[in-house]
């Protein structure tokens, strides 16, 4: 099968390797399209380590092209996606609940063991989800990133009537906007640099947008919030700076969750007596434990528009073409797909 296998740093080859073989309790799916994700440009730059040579991609759809002896319930030919972590459930945090993320032998599909930049992908069967026949593939291509930002809305115990910052709008910051909206808040106020994401908010039900090169959000969200700030503010962006954003940007006694992922060397400079005198609750967010069957019927139901975010398609053979654009934000990309 074709697949652009990683190398090393910025060292992508498309290459014709041998199919995955399943196991018994594996799934193999035939790859519909396959989402970049920050994390893929993080390890193509070096920024993160894995192990190589490797095929990224965890966030995929697909149909099922054969199934394991023991797979039960699942069929050749059934639309699917898959979750890509993979815990190894007897480790210390496995046995405790919902911690099974914090696995210490954790793997996942596109990032440790091969994922779907390829036609076809392997995947243990348990974590893998079926779709009704009607739905579109590639926009579930984008129920990986939901799962992650379900998790995120969790951790920001949104109620009724609230007012809401998100600080970012990539694919996950209009995720998050939906389901902040969706969580019933009052008014949901969205920042972003470039204008074409913003008015891509806006159309997602953005109540108010800032384009941070052109206002200070800070003064813009406390203007908005009769000067207090929201209740709640989601940084989604992975950059200190946009967390002392989100952390200014909220009233006292409010929520903070720290959601983007910072590169892992970078430092986040803070006044503690800031966090004291606001008596804030700070929530971060660590993938999608036991969030993907929620994020799969979220989906469905047409409760968060995915298709939006889909800003380009590229077949597997432009590859380093899609990166460019996902890496250098190109062309207004939100939401970059690559498709065998
Ligand atoms: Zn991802
Ligand atoms: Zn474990």
């Amino acid at each position: 099968m074709k697949a652009a296998v990683l190398y090393g740093v910025r060292d992508l080859r498309l290459e014709d390797v041998p199919k995955p073989e399943i196991s018994d309790n594996e799934v193999l799916i035939r790859v519909n399209a396959c989402g970049i994700c920050g994390t893929d440009i993080h390890i193509y730059r070096g920024e993160w380590k894995t192990n190589t040579p490797i095929i990224l991609g965890h966030e995929f759809s697909g149909v099922i092209a054969d199934v394991g002896r023991e797979v039960k319930g699942l069929n050749v030919g059934d639309p699917v996606v898959a979750e890509p972590n993979i815990p190894c459930g007897s480790c210390y945090f496995c046995r405790m609940s919902e911690r099974n993320y914090f696995c210490e032998n954790l793997e996942a599909t596109g990032v440790t063991v091969n994922g779907a930049f390829a036609e076809y992908v392997k995947v243990v069967a348990s974590n893998v989800y079926r779709l009704p026949k009607a739905y579109n593939l590639d926009e579930a291509a984008l129920i990986e990133p939901l799962a992650c930002c379900v998790r995120g809305i969790d951790q920001a115990k949104i109620k009724v009537g609230d007012t809401v910052a998100i600080i970012g709008a990539g694919p996950v910051g209009l995720i998050l906007l939906q389901l902040a909206l969706q969580s019933g808040a009052s008014m949901v106020i969205q920042t972003d640099m470039e204008d074409s994401r913003l008015s891509l908010a806006k159309d997602l039900g953005a109540d108010h947008t800032i384009n941070v090169t052109k206002e200070d959000p800070v003064e813009s969200i406390k203007e908005l919030t009769g000067g207090y700030g929201v209740d709640v503010a989601i940084e989604a962006v992975g950059k200190p700076e946009a967390i002392t954003q989100a952390m200014r940007a909220t009233r006292r006694g409010g929520r903070l969750v720290i959601f983007g992922v910072s590169p892992e060397d970078a430092v986040w400079k803070v006044r503690p007596f800031e966090l004291y005198d606001k008596e804030l609750t700070i929530k971060t967010s660590y993938r999608s434990p036991y969030t993907f069957q929620r994020a799969v019927k979220i989906a469905v139901s047409g409760l968060v528009r995915l298709k939006p975010l889909i800003s380009h398609v590229f077949k597997l053979d432009e590859i380093h073409g899609a990166f460019e654009v996902a890496e250098k934000r190109l062309e207004g990309a939100v939401k970059v797909l690559v498709k065998p």
